[in-house]
């Protein structure tokens, strides 16, 4: 599933292609990527993409008068294809622009793409709690969101109505580098292991997001735009291997119905 920095990388890939074109013309192949809403293309069709944005694992694109949401869910990617060039096979949306086809292709056809005449972040997303980069997140909000809850600390972690991006790679990543069992009562977790937390939130992603930049640069439309790239992960993927600071291997779990990797060893907070 793509994490938030895979979903800034298509963002910021789509946003040096397509910005400023205009939507001449719709294809949806499967009604159920867009709820099934007949009138999709009427909406869309006939404006200019005025910006891309990024909320949570949300891409918002800005139209003149309105927006679309786009959740990639487990395979969501988008193709710019030449336009008059038949469509791939999975591509469920086509949204023919001024230069070329944008294709939205979904091997497991759970992606979901949404208009609204309101801004979506005003409205349905603001269900989500802060990113990791939002200045909202402080320990102070997670400890008022904790204290009261007995949930393994990995389980908060992915809990997008209390902080919005974060999924199941990083938050193995994070508990690492806080040498912090992912197990851990949530309700414990001190101000200032909060604090640490959330420095290693900003660190790990931003590490990603400064990997997912090469990726942009060496985008080729072939492989579709899935923001996918390789980054050097210390935990997750890694079950039965060794840990990389005491050699020790590493453990294997399940937590909230998450495959979950930390090291006994080192993870005892
Ligand atoms: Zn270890």
């Amino acid at each position: 599933m793509p994490e938030l920095p895979e979903v800034e990388t298509v963002v910021r890939t789509l946003r040096t292609q397509i910005i400023g074109q205009r939507i001449q013309k719709v294809t949806v192949v499967w009604p159920r990527t867009v709820y099934e809403d007949p009138q999709f293309g009427d909406k869309v069709i006939g404006q200019r993409i005025v910006s891309i944005s990024r909320r949570g694992k949300y891409l918002v694109f800005q139209l003149e008068r309105g927006y679309f949401s786009v959740h990639l869910r487990m395979e969501g990617r988008f193709f710019l294809t030449p336009l008059g060039e038949e469509p791939k096979k999975h591509t469920h949306v086509i949204f023919q622009l001024d230069e070329a086809n944008l294709e939205f292709n979904d091997t497991r056809k759970f992606g979901r793409i949404k208009y609204s005449v309101e801004d979506p972040v005003l409205s349905e997303l603001m269900t989500l709690g802060p990113e990791p980069f939002d200045e909202a997140l402080t320990p102070d909000y997670c400890l008022a969101k904790a204290s009261s809850r007995t949930i393994p600390l990995k389980t908060f972690l992915l809990d997008q109505s209390m902080i919005a991006g974060l999924g199941n790679i990083y938050a193995d990543e994070v508990c690492f580098l806080a040498k912090l069992s992912p197990l851990k009562p949530v309700s414990t977790i001190t101000f200032a292991q909060w604090q640490e937390l959330i420095g290693l939130m900003r660190m790990v992603l931003s590490e990603a997001i400064l990997a997912g930049g090469a990726t942009v640069r060496t985008y080729t439309a072939s492989l579709g735009i899935t923001g996918r790239f390789q980054t050097s992960l210390r935990v997750y993927g890694r079950s039965n291997q060794s840990c990389i600071e005491c050699g020790h291997p590493l453990t294997r779990t399940v937590i909230g119905q998450r495959s979950s990797v930390y090291c006994e060893h080192c993870q005892k907070g």
